[in-house]
C-alpha cells in the first residue's frame, strides 16, 4: 500500500472502496451511569495508564484530520467524567480542517460544562435519554438522576448548541410505551430524537435482548398511527434514517443495526479510549495505535502509516445476532458508542 505525500487529499479509502472521514473516539471506558444494555453492574475498568493521555488523543487526532477525516465525535464511556476533557474539546476544535467535532453523553454533567464545551469549540451534542419517568430512568441507567440530566439538557440549549439530538435505546417491555412521550418531549423543545435497536455488545445477564428487542419499523409503525412522519431524503452516511413532523423543526430517526444494514455506507472508524483503532463495531479487526504513538512520540509518519494500513482490514459488513452465545464480548463502554 502506499502512503499519503498530500496531507490534505482523503486517503483513507478501503478495500471495499468506502471512504473513512469519521472518527469516534472514546475519551474514557469510565461511567457514572451503568446502563443495563451497556455495562454490566459490576464492572472492571482499565487501569489509568493504559489509557491515551489528553495530549495523545490531541495528537491522534491532528494525524487522522491531515488523512482526511472531517468528523470526530467523542464519547465513551462517559466523556465528561474524564478530568480536563474540556482541554482535549479545545485542542481538537483549534484543528484546522476539521469539520466537526461533536460529542455524546449522557448529560449528567452537561449543567456544569455545556457553556465551557461550547466555548472550546465544540459543535454538537447528542445526549442518551432512555425515560422520563425517574423511577424506571434509574431502574435502566442503574445509578441515573433523571432530574439531573434534564437539567443538562436545558443547559446545552442554553448554551447556545444547534440541532441537539436526544439517543434512546429502546427495550420491548421496559421504556417501549414511552415512545410517544419521548417524541412530544423533543418536539417541545426543538430537539432531534433517535430511536436505537439494542446491539448485542458485551454480554449482560440482566434480559435477553432476543425477547426485549423492538424494531425500528415497529416503532415507526407505532408512532405512524399519531404522528404524519415524513421521512426525509437526507442520508447521514450511518445506519440512521430520519422523519419530520410537518410544522416542526425536529428530526426524528430510527438506528437499526438489525433490521437494515447499513455497512455499505460506512465512512466510519472507532478508537477506544486505549487506542485500539476498531474497523468495525461488530467485529473484532483493530490495530493498536497506542503502541505505535508511545514508540515515536516524535515523529508521526509510523502513526499515518498504521492508520493507513489498518483500512486493509477493514471488515465488509457486520453480523449482528441475538443469540446469546455469539455475541460480542466487548462492551459498548469499551468501543465508544
Ligand atoms: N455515555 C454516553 C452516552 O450514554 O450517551 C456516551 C457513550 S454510550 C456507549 C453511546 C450510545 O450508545 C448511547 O446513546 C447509548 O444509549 C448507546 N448504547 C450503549 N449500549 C448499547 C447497546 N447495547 N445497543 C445500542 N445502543 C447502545
Ligand atoms: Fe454509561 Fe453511556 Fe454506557 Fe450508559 S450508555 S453506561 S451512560 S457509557
Amino acid at each position: 500500500m502506499t502512503h499519503p505525500d498530500s496531507p490534505s487529499s482523503p486517503v483513507l479509502e478501503d478495500r471495499f472502496g468506502r471512504t473513512i472521514d469519521y472518527v469516534r473516539l472514546s475519551v474514557t471506558d469510565r461511567c457514572d451511569f451503568r446502563c443495563v444494555y451497556c455495562m454490566a453492574e459490576d464492572m472492571t475498568f482499565v487501569p489509568r495508564a493504559q489509557v491515551l493521555t489528553l495530549e495523545e488523543m490531541g495528537r491522534l487526532a491532528r494525524v487522522l484530520v491531515a488523512l482526511g477525516v472531517k468528523r470526530i465525535r467523542l464519547t465513551g464511556g462517559e466523556p465528561l467524567v474524564r478530568k480536563d476533557v474540556a482541554h482535549l474539546v479545545r485542542d481538537i476544535g483549534a484543528i484546522s480542517g476539521l469539520r466537526e467535532l461533536n460529542l455524546t453523553t449522557n448529560g449528567s454533567r452537561l449543567d456544569r460544562f455545556a457553556s465551557e464545551l461550547k466555548a472550546g469549540g465544540l459543535d454538537r451534542i447528542n445526549i442518551s435519554l432512555d425515560s422520563l419517568n425517574p423511577d424506571r430512568f434509574r431502574e435502566l441507567t442503574r445509578t441515573g438522576d433523571l432530574a439531573q440530566v434534564l437539567r443538562g439538557i436545558d443547559a446545552a440549549r442554553q448554551a447556545g448548541f444547534q440541532r441537539i439530538k436526544l439517543n434512546s435505546v429502546i427495550l420491548r417491555g421496559r421504556n417501549h410505551d414511552e415512545v410517544p412521550a419521548l417524541v412530544d418531549f423533543a418536539l417541545e423543545k426543538g430537539l432531534d430524537i433517535a430511536f436505537i435497536e439494542e446491539m448485542p455488545l458485551g454480554q449482560i445477564t440482566e434480559h435477553d435482548r432476543g425477547l426485549e428487542f423492538v424494531s425500528s419499523e415497529e416503532l415507526r409503525d407505532d408512532l405512524s398511527q399519531r404522528l404524519n412522519l415524513v421521512p426525509l431524503a437526507e442520508k447521514t452516511g450511518g445506519p440512521s434514517r430520519y422523519w419530520q413532523v410537518p410544522g416542526s423543526d425536529s428530526r426524528i430517526g430510527f438506528i437499526s443495526p438489525h433490521s437494515q444494514n447499513f455497512c455499505h455506507l460506512c465512512n466510519r472508524v472507532r478508537i477506544t479510549a486505549e487506542g485500539r483503532m476498531l474497523l468495525c463495531l461488530g467485529h473484532e479487526h483493530s490495530v493498536d495505535l497506542r503502541a505505535v504513538l508511545r514508540a515515536h512520540p516524535d515523529d508521526d509518519t509510523p502513526l499515518r502509516n498504521a492508520i493507513v494500513d489498518a483500512m486493509a482490514i477493514k471488515p465488509e459488513r457486520h453480523d449482528f445476532t441475538l443469540d446469546p452465545g455469539e455475541q460480542l464480548v466487548r462492551f459498548m463502554n469499551m468501543t465508544g458508542g
